[in-house]
């Protein structure tokens, strides 16, 4: 099982569909237990210009940097998934 910060880490490579078939599968295990990191995929997924690196960059939007520090707060309150 995978963590929310790989999950994360993952996403932009799943939304372009070059992940291979193991890790997407582990991806969407993931999804399944973990509504926060769907949301985030969502959010993720509908601002169609964001890249990896825009997450540290000024320009993302509120509802994407809210939903990561959400899914990475969740994250760090159960240590034992990680
Ligand atoms: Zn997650």
């Amino acid at each position: 099982m995978i963590c929310c910060k790989e999950c994360l880490d993952l996403l932009y490579d799943y939304i372009e569909g070059s992940l291979d078939q193991e890790t997407t599968d582990s991806l969407e295990e993931h999804f399944q237990e973990c509504p926060p990191c769907i949301s985030f995929m969502k959010t993720y997924k509908s601002t169609t210009t964001i890249c990896r690196d825009t997450l540290n960059q000024v320009q993302v939007p509120d509802a994407v940097r809210e939903a990561l520090l959400k899914v990475l707060k969740e994250n760090k309150e159960h240590p034992g998934e990680n």
